[in-house]
């Protein structure tokens, strides 16, 4: 059994069969890459797996467990992570704050404790800072802790969000084009991070980046999306000469 298995998976909105029949599977510690064209589905399928979306038809499983009907935070609390094409942070809130959030969602503190401010709120809440300050380490925006994550410049943002799903302590993260709106030195420098973080603390991964290269590089399983339809999986030499992924990404008959 698989560690996160999609079983014929579909997904319409209205007309539109975003996702079809959908299959795949993903062994923990593996860095996996989704790539396809624009509005081929891969954020659906993202948001099917983190219970945005119940799939019109099929099952997801993490672990054996159906995640169909399962509220988000259910899912997160389950172990799957994850950042937003669009990024999605608190902007009032401080950069540490936004990741300290993700924390408190798997805390044992009761309301009680908070309200009373009970010495198990404070005590907890010292050790939640103190790793929400590693994670931001990790990420290299540590020294801007006090900032509102709204004033952070772009690419500072998505390393954020990419802490802030760290902090849930995810056996699985889902990353959706962490490296949009990067220039290529700063899409280089996150993608070794994140592979880096995905060795170092050997979680499972799934990427959806545009930058093909980029995930022949860093991707040890690559799966291709074409109008809702898994077309094509395997390394990198398998995926480079597909044929159904060239016409995909060349258009040609
Ligand atoms: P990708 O991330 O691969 O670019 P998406 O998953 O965002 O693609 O979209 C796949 C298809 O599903 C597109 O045709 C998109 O317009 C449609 N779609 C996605 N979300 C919705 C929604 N909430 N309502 C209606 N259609 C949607
Ligand atoms: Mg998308």
């Amino acid at each position: 059994m698989a560690f996160l298995e999609v079983e014929n998976m579909s997904l319409e909105f209205g007309g539109v069969k975003a996702c079809q029949n959908v299959n795949f599977s993903l062994e923990p510690g593996i860095l996996y890459g989704l790539i396809g064209p624009n509005g081929a589905g891969k954020s659906t399928i993202f948001n099917v797996l983190t219970g945005i979306y119940a799939p019109t038809r099929g099952d997801v499983r993490l672990g054996g467990e159906s995640l169909v009907g399962k509220k988000p935070f259910e899912i997160a609390q389950k172990g799957i992570g994850r950042t937003f094409q669009n990024i999605r942070l608190f902007k009032e809130l401080t950069v540490l704050e936004n990741v300290m959030t993700s924390f408190y969602s798997s805390s044992h503190t009761t309301l009680a404790d908070m309200v009373f401010q009970t010495k198990k709120f404070s005590s907890e809440e010292d050790e939640i800072r103190v790793k929400s300050l590693e994670l931001l380490d990790v990420m290299g925006i540590k020294d801007l802790s006090d900032v509102p994550a709204g004033g952070l410049p772009y690419g500072k943002q998505r390393k954020l969000e990419i802490a802030r799903a760290l902090g849930l302590n995810p056996k699985l993260l889902l990353l959706d084009e962490p490296a949009a709106g990067l220039n290529p030195a700063e899409t280089r420098e996150l993608t070794n991070l994140i592979r880096d973080i995905q060795k170092a603390r050997n979680i499972t991964v799934l990427l959806i980046e545009h930058d093909m290269g980029l995930v022949m590089n860093i991707c040890e399983k690559i799966y291709v999306l074409v109008q809702g339809q898994l077309v094509c999986e395997g390394v990198a030499d398998v995926i480079q000469n597909d044929k159904r992924v060239i016409e995909a990404y060349l258009g040609v008959d």
